[in-house]
């Protein structure tokens, strides 16, 4: 027997629901630009993670961490929404979609429209001083090539989660309380490697939620939480997924599938 189409699935799956959730990673943005950190074009590739993104690091040489950080400043700026990234806002314009939890720190979900966004790994938007605690759009402080400093002289940090940090106890309350009583969680994008943010599709489905996995790679999610994977990218199955939504009917062409919505 041969299996249905997995993105026709899960339109029949999100159709008429009002408790879907999406957890994101780097890859839903690997379409806008944005390489994963793993993965031959990822950041991870170039600069250890061990040795570049951990608080200890920062704390110990920030000028060497901000080599590291200017990128991926310069990287999300450049950076626009896609087709994924507008399909979820798309699918919370409707109603389906009740909240969208992202790793990422590039702020693509609310340029694309999403409103309800919990940030688990915070934003590139802003820096912080890690001594007096003020805190700076990063637009404002940031020359490419440079570590940015805070008025009191000392080297700003990004508001953002390195490795030895905490989550913020906000984000994860709130993550954890949309996986407790999602009814379909789309994994969209992650590697699923990166821990705390790792537990949110385990959680979800022991509490009787569908777990749908949009990457074109498999994971460790796919065979223990996933019920249905789409091995495809990102904006190609959602913007296949939404034109389907759009479509009152199951029997969508066939020719159609394919199409990649602006
Ligand atoms: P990851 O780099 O560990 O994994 C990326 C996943 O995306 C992989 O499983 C890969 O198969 C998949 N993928 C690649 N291209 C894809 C596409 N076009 N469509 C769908 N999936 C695709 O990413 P992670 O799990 O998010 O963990 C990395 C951590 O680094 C995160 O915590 C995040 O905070 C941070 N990060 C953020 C950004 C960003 O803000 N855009 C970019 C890189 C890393
Ligand atoms: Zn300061």
């Amino acid at each position: 027997m041969t299996r249905e189409d997995p993105v026709l699935e899960a339109a029949r799956l999100l159709r008429g629901r009002t408790d879907a959730v999406a957890l994101t990673g780097a890859g839903i943005s690997v379409e806008s630009g944005i390489p994963a950190f793993r993965g031959s074009q990822g950041l991870w590739g170039k600069y250890d993670p061990m040795e570049y993104a951990t608080l200890g690091a920062f704390l110990r040489s920030p000028e060497k961490v901000w080599r590291m950080l200017s990128e991926m400043v310069a990287l999300c700026g450049d950076a626009a929404p896609n087709a994924a990234h507008r399909g979820l806002a798309d699918l919370e314009g409707r109603g389906i979609l009740r909240a969208v939890i992202t790793q990422n720190v590039d702020g693509l979900h609310q340029a694309a429209g999403t409103r309800n966004v919990i940030e688990y790994h915070g934003n590139m938007e802003a820096l912080v001083c890690i001594s007096c605690w003020r805190r700076y759009p990063t637009r404002e402080r940031w020359v490419d090539g440079q570590a940015p400093a805070c008025d009191c002289g000392e080297i700003l940090k990004p508001d953002v989660v390195l490795f030895g940090e905490p989550i913020p106890w906000l984000a994860q309350e709130r993550a954890e309380e949309e996986a407790r009583t999602c009814g379909v969680l789309l994994v969209i994008g992650t590697s699923a490697e990166v821990s705390p943010a790792c537990d949110i599709p385990r959680i979800a489905k022991k509490a009787g939620a569908v777990v749908v996995e949009i990457n074109p790679e498999e994971t460790d999610l796919t065979r223990t939480v996933v019920s249905l994977h789409i091995p495809g990218s990102a904006s190609e199955v959602m913007g296949q997924l939404i034109i389907m939504l759009r479509d009152p009917g199951d029997d969508f062409p066939p020719h159609l599938k394919s199409f990649n919505i602006p």
